[in-house]
């Protein structure tokens, strides 16, 4: 199962009713470079058969030294496709250690009451139609206005995102679905405050009116 971007708010106790699958996932892919705010590189997969994935990745050669056995010895070279490798568990492990599962908690609470509120506001935009309400920290809208096309609104929409992200305030995404592109507003870094989506929010807005004025001219 893919968790990297969602799975880390599950462990927010009134976020776990969304997820109700995750229990029954035989592997479960996580990002703690996204949901525990790490830097980059930080990937993480948890297996329920540890027996299979090294199966799947062990390989022996003549000039790699001779293995190291026994079940309380953990080589990960055995479970993934390196062999040198960094040790980017121990920046999980050291945070956890540092800073305790409650803020880390507390932070993904935070964004996500940050992305609701956002998702509320952006919605009151005049023209804006959300395509994808949040779940946990993301949310996806596209332009829409009497008349408009599909093609058109695209062409809109993917401007209003280049000229939000020309301000240099905050910065959007965006994805095509189905032949639709849609904006997209994910709030998922630890320095994401409330003042970054009034940011958010006033510059959507703005920009918005500005790409409205020429389109529906
Ligand atoms: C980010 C993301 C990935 C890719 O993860 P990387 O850490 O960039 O390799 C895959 N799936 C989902 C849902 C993601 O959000």
């Amino acid at each position: 199962m893919d968790g990297a971007y969602g799975a880390f708010f599950h462990l927010c106790p009134e976020l776990r009713g969304l997820m109700p699958g995750l229990s029954r996932a035989d592997s479960l892919t996580l990002d703690p470079h996204k949901g525990l705010f790490l830097p980059y590189g930080t990937g993480a997969l948890l297996v329920r058969d540890g027996a299979a994935l090294r199966q799947a990745h062990e390989a022996t050669a003549g000039y790699l030294p001779g293995r190291s056995d026994g079940d309380e010895f953990y080589d990960p070279h055995l479970y993934g496709p390196e062999l040198s490798r960094g040790f980017p568990g121990l920046r999980v492990w050291l945070c956890l250690k540092l800073y305790g599962a409650e803020r880390f908690r507390a932070a993904l609470a935070e964004k996500r009451a940050l992305a609701l509120e956002a998702a509320a506001r952006v919605a009151a935009v005049p023209r804006i139609v959300m395509a994808a309400p949040p779940q946990v920290s993301l949310f996806a809208f596209h332009l829409r206005w009497p008349g408009s096309s599909l093609a058109e609104e695209n062409r809109a929409t993917e401007l209003l995102v280049e000229r939000v992200n020309l301000r240099n305030r905050v910065m959007l995404s965006g994805a095509v679905v189905e032949g639709r592109f849609l904006a997209r507003v994910c709030v998922l870094s630890f320095r994401t405050r409330a003042r970054h989506v009034a940011a958010c929010v006033t510059d959507l807005a703005e920009e918005a009116a500005a790409v409205l004025a020429t389109a529906s001219a």
